[in-house]
């Protein structure tokens, strides 16, 4: 039997593309499913995918991927490598399975909507294969933390998490149903891949990765390369569905669609991925702060891949998403420790002396604004009062983001003339937004956004019961055996600075 090159066969195989006739195209690609944005069908048909691959290819791959993560799983699973993880580092890979794990299977639902409703087939033929990816992903991230089970208790909620109606998981699902499960074809080829996945995810992804190599965990080095690879291909679709709609003169709604959703990938890394980098991984480890990460591969790549398509930087850029960058995850960072029973790991405060040296160096003015706070938590906890530095109520959550309302009051970097929570009244009922592109994206699309009830709508609304703490917790399916405690005991509170002390 003859073998054909594979560029003899590719296009054939690739482009199935034919003239409908039983249905209209209307009937085929529902607008709900495929928003065309008025697009011709003929114009679809250019898709071209920048990176080609074929089944076989695909499979023979992603077989070699999976063996070798299983492989390293078999080696650590039976080593003491967890236990001797520190207990930051222990934080930041319990909030990733937990944030990721059931989302990736999710975006799976994604996937399959583009590998049936993309306007082309050499899409949804690339879509089938991001379908098999996230797949797999939500697997093999389900798969690892069960392994961990025996150690970790907590490691179940990578599956968990999602599940319930912890504050996060809330704001994640908001997030993700907004980008993919509720999104059609078109749209979602631009928001998830484009922007969530081209932009955010190497920073969980490829940043984190090199944060645990350094740390010594091989295992979650390995499984979170292996999904990067993945992802770098099949983000790829996002890059010939903007083409054509720019194209064809429809630049706005790329631009809109990416303003969107950059907003709301921006909020929910700063949650997970700052908090991981700049006060969980262990300070001797750290290979550069979040900003830099933020700076590398955001503020510059991502920036300049969307620049050669002929877009903006989005309308908020200067304003409010270079000023965010300096301060938000630090006030993120003291609301999650505050609230720590609210969260299924054990926040690292990794405010140790030397630590708030490395935050001061890498975000000058830290100690003026955010170690003052710190300060006073640390003579609680030196007093002895603990109870002082846990929360009694519930913070104020944005009805956009779902993240609580984080403007701290006069440290120097923080919106100076917008001052948060930002009230708007819409069809009677009032919403809190903690900034100007959250507000945005509500009212640019009400419809979308008017009926979800955030986490304190739920409390005013009488769904927690009792109304406090306690009943907030059950709410969050968080048992006292799961809430989340101070990661090392306290001992950064008890370390004291060198003292600087001059020879006789
Ligand atoms: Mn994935
Ligand atoms: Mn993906």
């Amino acid at each position: 039997m003859p073998q054909l090159a594979r560029s003899e066969w590719y296009d054939l195989t690739r482009d199935m593309n034919w003239t409908l006739s039983y249905v209209t195209e209307d009937q085929a690609f529902p607008e709900e499913m495929s928003n065309g944005f008025g697009v011709s069908t003929e114009q679809w048909w250019t898709w071209d995918e920048p990176y080609k691959i074929t089944y076989p290819e695909y499979v023979h791959i992603q077989a070699g991927k999976d063996a070798s993560v299983y492989a390293v799983n078999a080696v650590v699973a039976r080593s003491k490598v967890y236990e001797q993880l520190d207990p930051g580092w222990k934080a930041a890979i319990l909030a990733h399975y937990g944030a990721v794990a059931v989302p990736e299977y999710v975006a799976g639902i994604a996937e399959s909507r583009m590998a049936r409703f993309g306007r082309a087939a050499a899409w949804r033929n690339m879509a089938t294969y991001g379908m098999l990816d996230e797949t797999r992903h939500g697997q093999i991230q389900t798969y690892i933390p069960y392994t961990l089970l025996h150690k970790e208790p907590r490691a179940d909620w990578a599956h968990k998490a999602p599940h319930t109606n912890e504050w996060g998981a809330i704001a994640a699902r908001s997030l993700f149903d907004d980008m993919f499960t509720a999104n059609d074809a078109v749209s979602t080829a631009i928001q998830l891949t484009s922007t969530f996945e081209t932009g955010f995810t190497n920073l969980q992804f490829l940043g984190m990765a090199a944060d645990a190599m350094g740390v010594g965990d091989l295992e979650f080095s390995a499984l979170i390369s292996s999904i990067q690879t993945d992802e770098a291909r099949h983000a790829q679709q996002g890059e010939p569905t903007m083409k054509i709609l720019i194209r064809n003169g429809k630049r706005e709604i790329v631009q809109k669609l990416l303003d969107h959703m950059f907003w709301r990938s921006w909020k929910v890394f700063a949650l997970l991925t700052g908090l991981s980098m700049d006060y969980y991984t262990p300070l001797e480890h750290r290979r550069h702060s979040f900003k830099e990460f933020m700076a590398e591969w955001i503020n510059k790549q991502f920036v300049d891949q969307f620049r050669d398509f002929g877009l903006e930087t989005p309308w908020y850029w200067n304003e409010h998403y270079l000023n965010e960058v300096n301060w938000l995850h630090h006030a993120y960072h003291l609301g999650v420790w505050t609230w720590r029973p609210t969260v299924w790991w054990n926040p690292d405060a990794g405010v140790s002396p030397q630590e708030r040296d490395w935050l001061e160096e890498k975000y000058p003015g830290w100690n003026d604004s955010f170690g003052k706070y710190w300060d006073v938590i640390t003579d609680n906890v030196r007093a002895g009062d603990i109870p002082l530095t846990l929360p009694e109520t519930l913070p104020m959550v944005c009805n956009m983001c779902h993240i609580p309302v984080c403007t701290p009051a006069g440290f120097n970097a923080g919106y100076l003339d917008s001052p948060a929570p930002l009230i708007h009244d819409y069809q009677g009922r009032r919403y809190t937004f903690c900034s100007e592109p959250c507000k945005w994206i509500f009212t640019i699309n009400p419809a979308r956004f008017q009926g979800h009830l955030g986490i304190v709508d739920r409390f005013l609304a009488g769904h927690i019961q009792p109304p406090d703490l306690g009943g907030a917790l059950a709410y969050m399916s968080i048992s006292p055996a799961e809430a989340g405690q101070d990661a090392t005991n306290y001992a950064w509170a008890h370390e004291h600075a060198p003292l600087l002390v001059s020879a006789p």
